[in-house]
């Protein structure tokens, strides 16, 4: 039994028995030894006593012999009765007490002439009963005859002080001993209970230590809105799956997902409730989790799910599935329903990657992907996603220097009144050059931009160029026409944005009426409050606004009725389709009637032929763009092209 266990084991009235039982045992044990002392010793002491007296009453009987030694005649009696009567005189020094009671000397007669007279002599209390006895033989020396004998009868004084003087010093001995104890059994008590204190307080600090140790554990290893493991849990407990998959030649599968338009709940509904968005989501995603598999908070609305052991992708495809079911039924946050949608991506070990960062990598990858294919869905990382990933790092890192070194171009594509065949504005497109003649999709890098950031200050670049440019034409004395320019939903979301706008128009020294913004449908989706609003402060100010790509989003009439638009730009997928589609013909009726109904400019974007061309017009499109009129052109050559010039200022 170990120490503390052993402490602990004794509880406070158990050790006061023990030791009050320990205390009398004691004192019976010392009791005994007394009492068998009284007994046994006792008459020891009295033997010596006696012994003592013993030897006095024979250093007596030599004195006296000595005075028999002399004596010559009758008259040599008396010295001798003088000296027993003196005997009986001997006090004890310290107590003054009488040491012999009574002294007797029988003379033996046949020994002496007979004119010596003698007598047996008696003197004190012969009768005494208690009285130490001594026979003391008293010889004559030059004869060696036995002369008389001498008792002495000694008080019992003797053996009585020995006894008590004994008595007393093991009664102090005693007191002693039981002080002792009691001080033991005192000192011992103390001892006891301040090492159970001191062992209370050390458990006490033991079992605190690790409350905390296993609370450090807890926020170390567990994120502390969902009690998920967090990305630190999930690094090492990845590794030792995905050992485990390999040793057992089986698959693992990567989930990488998120919350589609979190930011939006965030927004819309405050970071509170987007907290209790996690933790319901958590939840849910926790309930469809296998039990060896792992789920993470990996950061934000980021989770990861760790399937280890997987057969075949099937099993993958059945989890992801249930996973993105799980967020069907609406999540009720404050009172409030919330119909929320997840992106998924996956990689699959060994294929995509064999360490926990490719594999996080690729699956985030994958994501991206599912997200760009429309949300609420999964998708499986593939190579191309790899080519596409090493393009994005690319224009990350280049991006940024060509905007700062001026490196970017805007060229400027015409827009056709398909009635009076007249350009009555341009679309400002961004360009990238490069040295080696390559070209570099604006969709791709925009799109990469918005990711990045860098975005913002791309849209704020194109807005001051297109600006710069229509200010530049006015001075060079051409009569000039709206220039659209194309903006992201991110351009909303930043503060300050459409003060920096106007600041720019004023810069410039133009009218909002010269400048148009064209925005895709799903940046409409996005839309919050704060998108509508900003954009009905340019709409008020005379700011043409028009939904680009118009059908290809998740297409809502209705916010064509909450919107402050001026047009809508039809995708150019339908236009390229439409004659040999007849849906996609019809679907360009319907989006034409419905632009109408609501009032707005439609135009057909992406006109290639003639045929394209009385088509649209056939369909009631108002205005037209394409390479059938002019693919985008430097700033230059659409104003030599284009824009007609007003002599007076020319001039
Ligand atoms: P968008 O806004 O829909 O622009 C129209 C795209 O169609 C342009 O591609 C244009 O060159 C192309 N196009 C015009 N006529 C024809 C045609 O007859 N046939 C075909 N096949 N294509 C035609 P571009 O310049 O490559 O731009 C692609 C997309 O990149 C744009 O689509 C727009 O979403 C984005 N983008 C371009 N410049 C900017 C910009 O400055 N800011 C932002 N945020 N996005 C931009
Ligand atoms: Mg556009
Ligand atoms: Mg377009």
């Amino acid at each position: 039994m170990s120490k503390q266990n052993f402490l602990g084991s004794l509880s406070p009235t158990m050790d006061l028995r023990y030791s009050m039982l320990f205390l009398i045992v004691g004192v019976i044990i010392i009791s005994l030894s007394v009492w068998n002392w009284h007994y046994d010793i006792r008459p020891r002491l009295v033997s010596e006593a006696e012994s003592n007296a013993r030897v006095l009453a024979a250093s007596h009987a030599k004195s006296i012999e000595a005075q028999f030694q002399n004596v010559t005649g009758k008259a040599d009696i008396s010295i001798i009765h003088n000296s027993i009567n003196e005997m009986l005189l001997i006090n004890d020094p310290n107590t003054g007490e009488t040491l012999y009671r009574g002294i007797e000397l029988e003379v033996d007669y046949d020994v002496f002439p007979d004119d010596y007279e003698l007598t047996n002599l008696s003197v004190g209390n012969t009768a005494c009963t208690e009285c130490i006895v001594t026979e003391n033989p008293v010889f004559i020396h030059r004869t060696g005859e036995l002369a008389a004998i001498l008792r002495v009868y000694a008080n019992p004084v003797f053996y009585q002080r020995l006894v008590d003087d004994i008595v007393d010093a093991l009664a102090v001995m005693l007191i002693g001993v039981v002080a002792v104890l009691v001080i033991a059994w005192l000192t011992s008590n103390r001892l006891l209970n301040s090492l159970r204190s001191r062992e209370r307080s050390l458990m006490f600090e033991v079992a605190e230590r690790k409350a905390v140790e296993a609370r450090l554990q807890q926020i170390a290893a567990y994120d502390p809105l969902t009690n998920l493991p967090n990305r630190y849990l999930l690094q090492t407990d990845f590794t030792r799956k995905l050992e485990e998959s390999s040793r057992h030649k089986k698959m693992l599968a990567t989930l990488f997902f998120d919350i589609d338009h979190f930011k939006e709940v965030n927004d819309v509904h405050g970071h509170e409730a987007g907290d209790r968005l996690l933790e319901e989501v958590a939840s849910r995603i926790s309930d469809v989790t296998r039990n060896y598999d792992l789920l993470a908070r990996f950061g934000g609305d980021e989770f990861v799910m760790i399937m280890s052991n997987v057969d075949n992708r099937s099993d993958v495809i059945y989890v992801a599935e249930k996973i993105i079911s799980s967020f069907k039924p609406s999540f009720v946050i404050n009172d409030t329903p919330l119909q929320v949608t997840t992106s998924i991506g996956i990689s699959i070990f060994p294929e995509d990657g064999s360490d926990p960062s490719e594999l996080l990598k690729n699956a985030d990858l994958a994501m991206y992907r599912a997200k760009a294919e429309g949300r609420n869905g999964y998708q499986f990382f593939n190579a191309e996603m790899n080519l596409e990933l090493q393009f994005s790092q690319w224009v990350e890192s280049n991006l940024r220097e060509a905007l700062d070194n001026g490196e970017l171009e805007l060229h400027f594509q015409p827009q056709v009144n398909l009635d009076t065949g007249k350009v009555v504005s341009c679309e400002a497109l961004i360009r990238w050059p490069q040295q080696d003649g390559d070209k570099v999709s604006p969709a791709d890098f925009i799109r990469i931009a918005e990711r990045s950031g860098l975005i913002n200050d791309i849209s704020t670049w194109v807005f001051n160029e297109a600006c710069r440019t229509l200010n530049r034409w006015t001075d060079e004395g051409f009569d000039t026409v709206r220039v659209d320019i194309n903006l992201s939903g991110k351009d909303f979301i930043e503060k300050g944005v459409l003060y920096r706008f106007l600041q720019t128009l004023r810069k410039y020294q133009l009218q909002p009426h010269q400048i148009g913004i064209e925005i895709t449908e799903n940046v409409l989706l996005e839309s919050t409050e704060q998108v509508i609003k900003s954009l009905s402060v340019l709409h008020n100010s005379g700011v043409h606004i028009s939904i680009d790509d118009f059908g290809t989003g998740f297409s809502s009439l209705n916010y064509l009725k909450k919107l402050p638009l001026s047009g809508i730009k039809i995708d150019q997928s339908f236009i390229h389709e439409a004659p040999s589609n007849k849906d996609d013909l019809i679907i360009i009726q319907a989006i034409t009637l419905v632009g109408h109904g609501f009032g707005l400019d439609v135009v057909a974007e992406g006109v290639e032929t003639e045929w394209h061309q009385s088509l649209c017009k056939g369909v009631g499109c108002n205005t037209m763009q394409g390479i059938f009129v002019s693919k985008p052109l430097p700033a230059d050559e659409f104003a030599d092209r284009y824009l007609k010039r007003i002599d007076s200022k020319a001039e």
